[in-house]
This record gives C-alpha cells, structure tokens and sequence, in this order.
C-alpha cells in the first residue's frame, strides 16, 4: 500500500506530464465574478495609491511645526473634503479643516484629528494636542507606485485583491478557466434525495458532496448521476465522463463481488496507477488516466470520499488551474486526549479543534467510522495520526485538516 504522500506524487506527477501549456486555458472575466478564481495576468497598479497625499482623519490640516507651544491658535483658511480639495496653501498660523479621504492642502503636512481641538471661531481653531510630521495622513503613493506589480498569476482571488482589482480599474480580469469534472454515483442500493430510500436503500450524498467539493477546488461539477452495479451502466456513464478533464466515480472499488469499476476502467484502457492508499478511511482509492482525461474511483463511504478527494483531486485541481499552492493545508496542535495508532495506514480522524492561548488544542471527536456523516458533521477538523506503532499521546503535537 502506497503511503499518502506518494499517492500524490504519482497524481502530480502524471499531471506535470500530461499538461500540456494549451489546456486549462485561461479566460476573461468580469469583476464581480472573479473572486476565488485563480489569476492569470500581473496586475501592475494603474496610479499612484493613493493618488494624492492623503487625510486619514477629520479635522485640521496644519503646518506641525506651527503646534508649539500647545494649546496653539490657528486661522482656518479653508475647508478640503472628500472629493473637492481646498485651492488654498497653509501658511504659517494657518490650518485647513479637512475630512477623511481628502487631499492634503498645499503648504501643510500634518492632520491633527478634530478630537484634539475646539473651535473658536468660523475662522480660528484651538489645537490642543502637537503632532508629528506625517500624522494623519497618507503620502501619495505610498501603498503602490503607479505601475507597481500589485497582483501576480497563481493567487486565488481574494476579497482584497477584488477590492484591489476594483481600485486599480480592472473591470475584466483573466483568469484560469475551470476543468470539467464528470462526477458518477455507483450502487444498486442509491436512491435520489427526493426519493424515500426502501429498507435496503440509502440516498446518494457523495454526489453532492463531491461536486461541492469540486466547485469549492475552483473546478466545475457535472453530475452524471447515479450507475447501477452492472456493467453496462458503468460503461455508459464511464463512456461519458471520459469526456472531460476528470472523472471521478464514487463507490464501487472494494473487494466486493459488485465492485465493478476498476474492469470497467479497464475495458476503456484506463492506466490505472495505484489502486490502494495506505490511509484510514480512504484505502481502496483509484487513480489513473485515459488520453486527456485524469480518472479517480473513490471509495463509496462518505467520509472516505471526501477525504480522498481532498487528499488527491483537490491538488489536482489547484495544479490544473496553475495555482500557486496545490498542498493540502495541513497545521499543527497539540493533542488534549491519547490517539491509537496503526502500524498499517495513516489515519484521518474527525477531531474537535479549538484555538487558544496561542496554538491550536485538539481532541478526537466520537464517530462510528467512515460512514458516520452525523459525527463528521459535529466535529470541524480531521486529526492525521501517522502510520506507525503505539499511541499518540496526550499533550504531543498532531497535525490536522481544518474542515469548513
Ligand atoms: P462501496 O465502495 O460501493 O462498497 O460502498 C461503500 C459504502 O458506501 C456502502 O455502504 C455504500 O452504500 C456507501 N455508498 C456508496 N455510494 C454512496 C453514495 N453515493 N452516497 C452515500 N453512500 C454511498
Ligand atoms: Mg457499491
């Protein structure tokens, strides 16, 4: 059994193969629908920002060096906001009175906060606090040079740089475009959601889960439902999912009498290259590939499959849409209860994490194993106890997935 580590290998290594620099290709789009996308262009700053120097307070432009002795007497000379600007200089004795987001008037270099002052008259102001050169305000271009590279290719979009994007007046932006991901159910005993499930039903959850999991990697889901255990209705969902740039199939790849998936693969010529990962829940999961197409048969129980997608595919995914950080995000706590080891496979246990006086605690969460959804669901991060003899011990350090 290959341990988790070079499972992935070998699916990154297929794809550094496999990529060839026309596909995935990269698209426009507008603003508002980039974000978590991943960027494909250096975004280079169309302005200085900000583009004039800057008040960040309310209240008084003044000349610093004028506010001693404190309490100081100064002339208002002028008002400057947010969109209109004073056309007037600061003179010695002087000041502006001047609101957040306005430019800073000529002749002054410093905004004393209007807290710090009382107003005497329409035209004169009592500072009551010295200031500093520089305070309150922001120099032009002091958060980027116009021109600056602000944004490079690789970065998932996020609510900064949209709002950055914004500012620096990218209407459009080109980002990568979404691989297709086929998506099978496989089970004589799956029913849809809507149905009532007879005695020896259950309903299909992994499909939702995996295209979930799926537009959450940044790909686009297309779900081809559910195949019975024969293989006629494998071959005739497997003909259409190798279609598109992956195709995963969830269940059917045990050791069952039922389990049918890897002969189906094989009649399409599929190139399998493992079909078992040292890992708890997650062992029987199938990679391989056919032309173009990248094919995963995930085990069927739920926690399996969203585990082993997000162990394999999700990197996948990320390295098709040259982002620049494929790695599962993996952190570190300490341990608050002893966790069994095995010696065979690394194990990924639902665990309750919490944040506290600077790191993270950790303890596992009660589940009944890999079909336990309703012990998932109360538990918010997978521990990853490593292959070995023993138990790890209260108060070690672990390492673990957050889950959302
Ligand atoms: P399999 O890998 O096909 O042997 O399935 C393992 C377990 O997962 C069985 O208990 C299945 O009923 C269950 N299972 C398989 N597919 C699904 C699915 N799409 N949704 C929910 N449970 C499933
Ligand atoms: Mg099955």
């Amino acid at each position: 059994m290959l341990p988790i580590e070079r499972g992935l290998e070998i699916v990154m290594s297929v794809a550094k193969v496999k990529d060839r620099p026309d596909r995935m290709l990269a698209e426009i789009v507008p603003l508002r629908d980039a974000v978590r996308r991943i960027l494909r262009e250096n975004v280079l700053s169309d302005a200085d920002s900000p583009p004039f120097d800057k008040a960040i307070r309310d209240g008084f432009a003044v000349r610093f060096e004028d506010l001693k002795p404190i309490p100081a007497v100064l002339s208002v000379v002028g008002e400057s906001r947010a969109g209109r600007a004073a056309d007037v200089t600061v003179e010695h004795g002087q000041c502006c009175e001047i609101m957040t987001g306005a430019p800073l008037p000529a002749g002054a270099n410093a905004v004393v906060m209007v807290e710090n002052t009382e107003r005497i008259s329409p035209s004169s102001v009592r500072i009551l606090k010295a200031t500093q050169e520089n305070e309150g305000l922001l120099r032009r271009g002091a958060e980027a040079r116009q021109g600056e590279l602000i944004l490079r290719p690789g970065r998932p979009i996020g609510l900064a740089d949209l709002g950055l994007l914004a500012g620096t007046g990218k209407s459009t932006v080109l980002v990568s475009s979404k691989p297709n991901v086929a998506v099978i159910a496989t089970g004589d005993e799956l029913v849809e959601v809507e149905e009532t499930p007879k005695p020896d039903q259950i309903r299909n959850s992994n499909s939702y889960t995996i295209c979930a999991q799926v537009e959450e990697a940044g790909a686009r889901p297309l779900p081809l439902g559910i195949a019975r255990d024969n293989l006629d209705d494998l071959r005739h969902k497997i003909r259409q999912g190798l279609e598109h740039d992956i195709l995963i199939v969830s269940g059917g790849v045990s050791m069952g009498k039922y389990d049918l998936v890897a002969k189906a693969f094989a009649e399409f010529g599929v190139e399998i290259l493992f079909d078992k990962i040292a890992m708890k829940p997650g062992k029987p999961t199938v990679f391989g590939h056919r032309g173009q197409t990248y094919v995963f048969g995930l085990p069927g129980n739920p926690i399996s499959t969203m585990v082993a997608f997000h162990m394999f595919v999700r990197p996948l995914i990320l390295f098709l849409l040259k982002a620049d950080n494929t790695a599962p995000k993996i952190l570190d706590a300490k341990l608050e209860t002893p966790a069994k080891c095995d010696p065979e496979r690394a194990a990924l246990v639902p665990a309750l994490v919490r944040f506290d006086a600077g790191q993270y605690w950790i303890r596992t969460a009660p589940w009944k194993g890999s079909s336990d959804l309703v012990g998932l669901s109360r538990a918010n991060a997978l521990i990853m106890i490593p292959r070995r003899s023993g138990t790890l011990e209260a108060g070690e350090n672990a390492q673990f997935l957050l889950m959302e």
